[in-house]
């Protein structure tokens, strides 16, 4: 056994906890922070409709209006067509005057029709709004209410994961600077970035693939710090290994071992 690869192995070990659970610990302020920024996107749209619905009930408001106007002139125009009715001196001027009279109506019928569309088409576009606004005041009271509670809950993981980064700090200066930069760089694809070596088969415990039956022994002696040839994992040995039984030596934590 190599004593600084044992030393690695048992780093490597710890590494591969702390890294977890800074892992974990990241994963919940993503998620803490997604939940909250998730109702705030839906006020948001919910909002962005309101506005939308708004302008188009003072757009129909306003249709409704000039239609209202057109209705009046086409009233008055009734009103002297019956003049002229009243006053046609013969059955041409009668005739000529009845079919204005007939257009004048047709048009006030089609102005009056708009006009009654428009006031349904505001009466529900009212409803919808009152219903947004009713959805806007809930998401409000949500976020008020859930919002102190996640920023707490933020803090709290964040002082967890700094705590925990400190306590990994403290284990990778253990570690070789190049065996430590290995390991990161493993890590941005990996997780974990190292893995136990299964003594019976030899096999990585992550990806499971059977290690070359040399090198998976010379691991196994804690002799070398190899990296698994299929997924590139560190593999170290979890506990004594498999040093031959036949060393006589104590184990290495008692007193007395040199
Ligand atoms: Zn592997």
């Amino acid at each position: 056994m190599n004593q600084s690869v044992r030393a690695q192995f048992d780093v490597l070990k710890e590494l591969v906890v702390v890294d977890e659970e800074i892992r974990k610990l990241d994963a919940d302020l993503v998620k803490e922070r997604e939940a909250l920024e998730g109702t705030k996107q839906e006020l948001e749209r919910v909002r962005e409709q309101i506005e939308v619905e708004r302008h188009r009930y003072d757009d129909i408001e306003a249709d409704r209006g000039a239609r209202m106007q057109e209705a009046r002139v086409l009233n008055s125009q009734l009103e002297r067509s019956r003049d002229k009715l009243n006053r046609a001196r013969n059955e041409k001027e009668l005739q000529a005057v009845q079919r204005e009279l007939e257009e004048t109506r047709k048009l006030l019928r089609d102005v009056e029709d708009a006009v009654g569309k428009r006031a349904l088409e505001l009466e529900e576009l009212k409803k919808s709004i009152i219903d947004h606004e009713e959805q806007e005041a809930t998401m409000v009271a949500r976020i008020g209410e859930t919002e102190g509670a996640v920023s707490a809950r933020l803090s709290e993981i964040q002082g967890l994961r700094d705590e925990r980064a400190g306590v990994r700090a403290g284990i990778a200066k253990k570690l070789p600077t190049t065996t430590l930069r290995k390991y990161d760089q493993i890590r941005t694809r990996r997780n974990p970035a190292a893995a136990p070596l299964v003594l019976e088969g030899g096999r990585c415990k992550s990806c499971n693939m059977a290690i070359p039956p040399q090198m998976a022994q010379r691991i196994a002696r804690i002799d070398v710090l190899e990296q698994c040839p299929s997924c590139n994992r560190f593999l170290f040995v979890d506990g004594p290994g498999s040093s031959p039984p036949a060393s006589p030596s104590a184990p290495p934590n008692s007193p007395g071992a040199s």
